[in-house]
Protein backbone atom coordinates (compact mmCIF):
# COMPACT_ATOMS: atom_id res chain seq x y z
CA UNK A 1 0.00 0.00 0.00
CA UNK A 2 1.28 3.61 -0.52
CA UNK A 3 2.12 5.36 2.07
CA UNK A 4 -0.34 8.76 0.96
CA UNK A 5 -3.35 6.11 0.90
CA UNK A 6 -6.11 5.45 3.18
CA UNK A 7 -5.72 2.41 5.06
CA UNK A 8 -9.02 -0.33 4.59
CA UNK A 9 -10.07 -2.11 7.53
CA UNK A 10 -12.89 -5.21 7.14
CA UNK A 11 -14.88 -6.22 10.69
CA UNK A 12 -16.99 -8.40 10.45
CA UNK A 13 -19.37 -9.12 13.91
CA UNK A 14 -21.77 -8.04 15.99
CA UNK A 15 -24.03 -4.55 16.06
CA UNK A 16 -26.11 -4.52 19.34
CA UNK A 17 -28.15 -1.68 21.07
CA UNK A 18 -27.27 -1.86 24.81
CA UNK A 19 -30.08 -1.13 27.31
CA UNK A 20 -28.93 -0.29 30.44
CA UNK A 21 -30.88 0.01 33.53
CA UNK A 22 -29.11 1.49 37.02
CA UNK A 23 -30.11 0.72 40.65
CA UNK A 24 -28.35 1.37 43.55
CA UNK A 25 -27.73 -2.65 43.62
CA UNK A 26 -28.70 -5.69 41.26
CA UNK A 27 -31.97 -7.00 41.95
CA UNK A 28 -31.85 -11.01 43.63
CA UNK A 29 -34.32 -13.30 41.66
CA UNK A 30 -38.01 -12.48 41.55
CA UNK A 31 -37.22 -8.88 42.73
CA UNK A 32 -38.03 -5.76 41.05
CA UNK A 33 -36.34 -2.81 42.27
CA UNK A 34 -36.55 0.96 41.33
CA UNK A 35 -33.97 2.13 39.15
CA UNK A 36 -32.06 5.32 38.92
CA UNK A 37 -31.08 5.99 35.39
CA UNK A 38 -31.55 4.17 31.78
CA UNK A 39 -29.53 4.52 28.77
CA UNK A 40 -29.25 2.96 25.19
CA UNK A 41 -25.88 2.66 23.57
CA UNK A 42 -24.67 1.56 20.20
CA UNK A 43 -23.06 -1.34 21.03
CA UNK A 44 -21.88 -5.10 19.92
CA UNK A 45 -18.15 -5.85 19.69
CA UNK A 46 -18.03 -5.54 15.52
CA UNK A 47 -19.89 -2.15 15.71
CA UNK A 48 -17.67 -0.75 18.92
CA UNK A 49 -14.49 -2.20 16.78
CA UNK A 50 -15.83 -0.88 13.29
CA UNK A 51 -16.35 2.75 14.82
CA UNK A 52 -12.77 2.56 16.99
CA UNK A 53 -11.05 1.42 13.62
CA UNK A 54 -12.83 4.34 11.41
CA UNK A 55 -12.24 6.88 14.31
CA UNK A 56 -8.64 6.04 14.04
CA UNK A 57 -8.44 7.09 10.78
CA UNK A 58 -8.91 4.03 8.27
CA UNK A 59 -11.63 3.50 5.80
CA UNK A 60 -13.67 0.84 7.58
CA UNK A 61 -16.51 -2.06 5.95
CA UNK A 62 -18.43 -3.23 8.69
CA UNK A 63 -19.90 -6.55 7.42
CA UNK A 64 -23.05 -7.20 9.91
CA UNK A 65 -26.27 -8.01 9.96
CA UNK A 66 -29.32 -6.39 10.99
CA UNK A 67 -32.95 -6.51 11.43
CA UNK A 68 -35.61 -4.27 9.96
CA UNK A 69 -36.89 -2.43 13.39
CA UNK A 70 -36.20 0.83 15.49
CA UNK A 71 -32.90 -0.92 16.93
CA UNK A 72 -31.48 -1.30 13.94
CA UNK A 73 -32.31 2.42 12.67
CA UNK A 74 -30.16 3.77 15.67
CA UNK A 75 -27.23 1.09 15.30
CA UNK A 76 -27.15 2.92 11.69
CA UNK A 77 -27.17 6.36 12.55
CA UNK A 78 -24.43 5.40 15.56
CA UNK A 79 -22.10 3.40 12.48
CA UNK A 80 -22.41 6.22 9.74
CA UNK A 81 -21.71 9.00 12.54
CA UNK A 82 -18.68 7.38 13.54
CA UNK A 83 -17.62 7.18 9.98
CA UNK A 84 -18.36 3.48 9.05
CA UNK A 85 -18.88 2.54 5.85
CA UNK A 86 -22.13 0.13 5.65
CA UNK A 87 -22.52 -0.77 1.97
CA UNK A 88 -21.95 -4.52 2.88
CA UNK A 89 -24.41 -4.39 5.54
CA UNK A 90 -27.16 -6.99 5.44
CA UNK A 91 -30.42 -6.88 6.72
CA UNK A 92 -32.94 -9.69 7.90
CA UNK A 93 -36.37 -9.92 7.51
CA UNK A 94 -37.71 -12.15 10.07
CA UNK A 95 -35.12 -11.78 12.85
CA UNK A 96 -35.13 -8.63 15.10
CA UNK A 97 -31.90 -6.48 15.32
CA UNK A 98 -29.43 -8.08 18.53
CA UNK A 99 -29.74 -6.32 21.87
CA UNK A 100 -28.01 -6.43 25.00
CA UNK A 101 -30.25 -5.64 28.49
CA UNK A 102 -27.65 -4.84 31.09
CA UNK A 103 -28.20 -4.21 35.11
CA UNK A 104 -25.97 -2.46 37.08
CA UNK A 105 -25.57 -1.87 40.59
CA UNK A 106 -23.40 1.30 42.04
CA UNK A 107 -20.84 -0.96 43.22
CA UNK A 108 -19.92 -1.46 39.70
CA UNK A 109 -21.76 -4.82 39.71
CA UNK A 110 -23.32 -6.24 36.24
CA UNK A 111 -25.74 -8.57 35.03
CA UNK A 112 -26.66 -9.03 31.38
CA UNK A 113 -28.49 -11.06 28.45
CA UNK A 114 -26.84 -10.55 25.39
CA UNK A 115 -29.87 -11.73 22.50
CA UNK A 116 -27.88 -11.57 19.31
CA UNK A 117 -30.76 -11.96 16.58
CA UNK A 118 -29.92 -11.06 13.57
CA UNK A 119 -26.30 -10.62 13.97
CA UNK A 120 -25.98 -14.68 14.20
CA UNK A 121 -27.78 -14.89 10.74
CA UNK A 122 -24.55 -13.72 9.18
CA UNK A 123 -23.64 -16.97 7.27
CA UNK A 124 -20.32 -17.69 5.41
CA UNK A 125 -22.32 -18.07 2.36
CA UNK A 126 -23.60 -14.02 2.84
CA UNK A 127 -19.36 -13.45 3.27
CA UNK A 128 -18.69 -15.55 0.29
CA UNK A 129 -21.18 -13.21 -1.82
CA UNK A 130 -19.38 -10.10 -0.58
CA UNK A 131 -16.20 -10.78 -1.65
CA UNK A 132 -15.38 -7.23 -3.03
CA UNK A 133 -15.47 -6.16 0.28
CA UNK A 134 -12.03 -7.41 0.87
CA UNK A 135 -10.61 -5.62 -1.90
CA UNK A 136 -7.31 -3.55 -1.10
CA UNK A 137 -8.02 -4.05 2.78
CA UNK A 138 -4.71 -4.18 4.41
CA UNK A 139 -6.44 -5.93 7.92
CA UNK A 140 -9.80 -7.90 8.70
CA UNK A 141 -11.44 -7.96 12.19
CA UNK A 142 -13.50 -10.87 13.65
CA UNK A 143 -14.74 -11.83 17.30
CA UNK A 144 -17.24 -14.52 18.85
CA UNK A 145 -20.44 -12.55 19.36
CA UNK A 146 -21.34 -14.16 16.10
CA UNK A 147 -21.00 -17.93 14.32
CA UNK A 148 -17.32 -18.47 14.34
CA UNK A 149 -17.92 -20.10 10.47
CA UNK A 150 -18.63 -16.72 9.31
CA UNK A 151 -15.99 -14.52 11.28
CA UNK A 152 -13.53 -17.88 9.94
CA UNK A 153 -14.94 -17.39 6.12
CA UNK A 154 -13.90 -13.58 6.36
CA UNK A 155 -10.54 -13.97 8.00
CA UNK A 156 -9.28 -16.66 4.95
CA UNK A 157 -11.35 -13.83 2.11
CA UNK A 158 -9.13 -11.29 4.60
CA UNK A 159 -5.73 -14.23 4.25
CA UNK A 160 -6.57 -14.42 0.31
CA UNK A 161 -6.54 -10.79 -0.26
CA UNK A 162 -3.14 -10.22 1.61
CA UNK A 163 -4.52 -9.02 4.54
CA UNK A 164 -3.18 -9.08 8.62
CA UNK A 165 -6.19 -11.23 9.87
CA UNK A 166 -6.69 -10.61 13.70
CA UNK A 167 -9.23 -12.00 15.84
CA UNK A 168 -10.17 -11.24 19.05
CA UNK A 169 -11.74 -14.35 21.09
CA UNK A 170 -14.54 -12.61 22.64
CA UNK A 171 -16.29 -13.31 24.44
CA UNK A 172 -14.56 -16.20 26.32
CA UNK A 173 -15.49 -19.67 23.75
CA UNK A 174 -16.57 -22.09 26.59
CA UNK A 175 -13.79 -24.25 25.29
CA UNK A 176 -11.21 -24.28 22.79
CA UNK A 177 -12.97 -27.64 20.70
CA UNK A 178 -15.88 -24.95 20.53
CA UNK A 179 -14.33 -23.17 17.76
CA UNK A 180 -14.14 -24.25 13.88
CA UNK A 181 -9.91 -25.20 13.60
CA UNK A 182 -10.42 -22.80 10.21
CA UNK A 183 -11.05 -19.92 12.32
CA UNK A 184 -7.53 -19.89 14.62
CA UNK A 185 -5.74 -21.09 10.99
CA UNK A 186 -7.10 -18.23 9.45
CA UNK A 187 -5.54 -15.95 12.57
CA UNK A 188 -2.30 -13.88 11.77
CA UNK A 189 -2.76 -11.37 15.53
CA UNK A 190 -5.07 -13.29 18.46
CA UNK A 191 -5.88 -10.93 21.31
CA UNK A 192 -7.28 -11.74 24.03
CA UNK A 193 -8.09 -10.67 27.46
CA UNK A 194 -7.09 -12.86 30.63
CA UNK A 195 -10.36 -14.97 30.75
CA UNK A 196 -10.38 -15.63 27.07
CA UNK A 197 -6.98 -16.66 26.70
CA UNK A 198 -7.40 -19.10 29.82
CA UNK A 199 -10.41 -20.60 27.83
CA UNK A 200 -8.71 -20.99 24.77
CA UNK A 201 -6.25 -23.31 26.41
CA UNK A 202 -8.56 -24.90 28.17
CA UNK A 203 -8.01 -23.82 31.88
CA UNK A 204 -10.31 -22.33 34.27
CA UNK A 205 -9.86 -18.56 34.48
CA UNK A 206 -10.96 -18.91 38.21
CA UNK A 207 -8.86 -21.87 39.53
CA UNK A 208 -5.57 -21.43 36.71
CA UNK A 209 -3.77 -17.80 38.08
CA UNK A 210 -0.83 -18.87 35.26
CA UNK A 211 1.64 -16.33 34.40
CA UNK A 212 0.80 -13.94 31.16
CA UNK A 213 3.58 -14.79 29.71
CA UNK A 214 3.85 -18.08 30.15
CA UNK A 215 0.22 -18.03 28.58
CA UNK A 216 1.16 -16.07 25.55
CA UNK A 217 3.44 -18.56 24.79
CA UNK A 218 1.40 -21.86 25.32
CA UNK A 219 -1.20 -19.88 23.29
CA UNK A 220 1.14 -18.76 20.14
CA UNK A 221 2.22 -22.77 19.96
CA UNK A 222 -1.03 -24.33 20.41
CA UNK A 223 -2.60 -21.90 17.66
CA UNK A 224 0.58 -21.32 15.43
CA UNK A 225 -0.64 -17.73 15.31
CA UNK A 226 2.26 -15.25 14.54
CA UNK A 227 1.16 -12.62 17.22
CA UNK A 228 -0.72 -13.60 20.43
CA UNK A 229 -1.21 -10.22 22.65
CA UNK A 230 -3.18 -10.01 26.20
CA UNK A 231 -4.62 -7.58 27.53
CA UNK A 232 -4.45 -6.92 31.39
CA UNK A 233 -6.68 -4.17 32.28
CA UNK A 234 -5.03 -1.79 34.26
CA UNK A 235 -1.75 -4.04 34.43
CA UNK A 236 -1.35 -3.23 30.71
CA UNK A 237 -0.13 -5.85 28.34
CA UNK A 238 2.09 -9.05 27.30
CA UNK A 239 2.59 -9.92 23.98
CA UNK A 240 4.32 -12.71 21.89
CA UNK A 241 5.48 -11.95 18.65
CA UNK A 242 6.72 -14.45 16.39
CA UNK A 243 10.07 -15.08 18.76
CA UNK A 244 9.92 -11.70 21.04
CA UNK A 245 7.89 -10.80 24.28
CA UNK A 246 6.90 -7.19 24.63
CA UNK A 247 5.29 -6.26 27.62
CA UNK A 248 3.54 -2.62 28.45
CA UNK A 249 2.19 -1.15 31.09
CA UNK A 250 -0.84 0.92 31.34
CA UNK A 251 -1.05 4.31 31.34
CA UNK A 252 -1.71 5.89 34.12
CA UNK A 253 -5.68 7.26 34.03
CA UNK A 254 -8.70 7.93 36.28
CA UNK A 255 -11.20 5.00 34.74
CA UNK A 256 -15.08 6.42 34.50
CA UNK A 257 -15.79 3.58 32.29
CA UNK A 258 -13.76 0.14 31.43
CA UNK A 259 -16.65 -0.94 28.78
CA UNK A 260 -15.22 -0.52 25.17
CA UNK A 261 -11.76 -0.80 26.73
CA UNK A 262 -10.66 -4.07 24.55
CA UNK A 263 -12.71 -2.73 21.50
CA UNK A 264 -10.68 0.65 21.23
CA UNK A 265 -7.93 -1.53 22.07
CA UNK A 266 -8.52 -3.87 18.58
CA UNK A 267 -10.35 -1.15 16.84
CA UNK A 268 -6.83 1.13 16.77
CA UNK A 269 -4.76 -2.59 16.35
CA UNK A 270 -6.24 -2.80 13.28
CA UNK A 271 -5.84 0.77 11.76
CA UNK A 272 -2.76 0.62 12.48
CA UNK A 273 -1.59 -2.58 11.07
CA UNK A 274 -3.34 -1.82 7.98
CA UNK A 275 -1.46 1.41 7.21
CA UNK A 276 1.51 -0.96 7.48
CA UNK A 277 2.81 -0.07 11.18
CA UNK A 278 5.22 -2.15 12.77
CA UNK A 279 3.68 -4.49 15.02
CA UNK A 280 5.10 -2.65 18.36
CA UNK A 281 4.34 0.36 17.40
CA UNK A 282 0.63 -0.70 16.51
CA UNK A 283 0.32 -2.77 20.09
CA UNK A 284 1.80 1.02 21.62
CA UNK A 285 -0.84 2.78 19.92
CA UNK A 286 -3.45 -0.01 20.87
CA UNK A 287 -2.42 0.31 24.45
CA UNK A 288 -2.96 4.14 24.88
CA UNK A 289 -6.56 4.13 23.03
CA UNK A 290 -7.36 1.62 25.82
CA UNK A 291 -6.21 4.06 28.33
CA UNK A 292 -8.42 6.90 26.58
CA UNK A 293 -11.20 4.76 26.53
CA UNK A 294 -11.47 3.97 29.95
CA UNK A 295 -11.77 7.36 30.83
CA UNK A 296 -14.98 7.71 28.98
CA UNK A 297 -17.73 6.50 28.97
CA UNK A 298 -20.20 4.53 26.01
CA UNK A 299 -19.08 1.88 23.66
CA UNK A 300 -18.89 3.54 20.44
CA UNK A 301 -17.72 6.64 21.90
CA UNK A 302 -14.90 5.89 23.75
CA UNK A 303 -12.61 5.21 21.36
CA UNK A 304 -10.23 7.74 20.30
CA UNK A 305 -9.28 9.38 16.77
CA UNK A 306 -6.25 9.00 15.42
CA UNK A 307 -4.59 12.89 16.57
CA UNK A 308 -5.78 12.04 20.34
CA UNK A 309 -3.84 8.89 20.30
CA UNK A 310 -0.79 11.12 19.00
CA UNK A 311 -1.43 13.53 21.39
CA UNK A 312 -1.60 10.98 24.40
CA UNK A 313 1.85 9.67 23.54
CA UNK A 314 3.40 12.81 23.33
CA UNK A 315 2.07 13.90 26.68
CA UNK A 316 3.10 10.14 27.81
CA UNK A 317 6.43 11.39 27.28
P1 LIG B 1 -11.31 -6.21 27.85
O1 LIG B 1 -12.20 -5.00 27.95
O2 LIG B 1 -11.38 -6.87 26.51
O3 LIG B 1 -11.40 -7.16 29.02
P2 LIG B 1 -8.91 -5.06 29.06
O4 LIG B 1 -9.71 -4.71 30.27
O5 LIG B 1 -7.76 -5.98 29.23
O6 LIG B 1 -9.82 -5.61 27.86
O7 LIG B 1 -8.39 -3.67 28.44
C1 LIG B 1 -7.84 -3.57 27.15
C2 LIG B 1 -6.72 -2.55 27.16
O8 LIG B 1 -7.25 -1.25 27.55
C3 LIG B 1 -5.60 -2.84 28.16
O9 LIG B 1 -4.61 -3.67 27.61
C4 LIG B 1 -5.05 -1.41 28.38
O10 LIG B 1 -4.29 -1.03 27.25
C5 LIG B 1 -6.33 -0.57 28.39
N1 LIG B 1 -6.89 -0.46 29.74
C6 LIG B 1 -7.90 -1.18 30.29
N2 LIG B 1 -8.14 -0.80 31.58
C7 LIG B 1 -7.27 0.19 31.83
C8 LIG B 1 -7.00 1.02 32.99
N3 LIG B 1 -7.70 0.90 34.12
N4 LIG B 1 -6.02 1.95 32.87
C9 LIG B 1 -5.32 2.12 31.74
N5 LIG B 1 -5.51 1.36 30.62
C10 LIG B 1 -6.47 0.42 30.67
Amino acid sequence: MASDMVPIVVVIGSSHVDLVARASRLPVKGETLPGVAFEMHAGGKGGNQAAACARSGARTRFLGRLGRDAFADRLIAALESAGVDLSWLSRDDSAGTGCSTVLTGEDGDYASIIVPGSSMLLTANHVRDMADAFSACGAVIGQLEINPATTAAALEAGRRAGAVTILNAAPAPASPDSLPATLLQATDVLVVNRVEGAMLLGQDPETDESDPQRTVDALQRRWECETVIMTLGERGLVARVGERTITLPAHPVIPVDTIGAGDAFTGTLAASLASEMAINEAIRRANAAGAIAVTRAGGHDAAPTALEVDAFLANAG
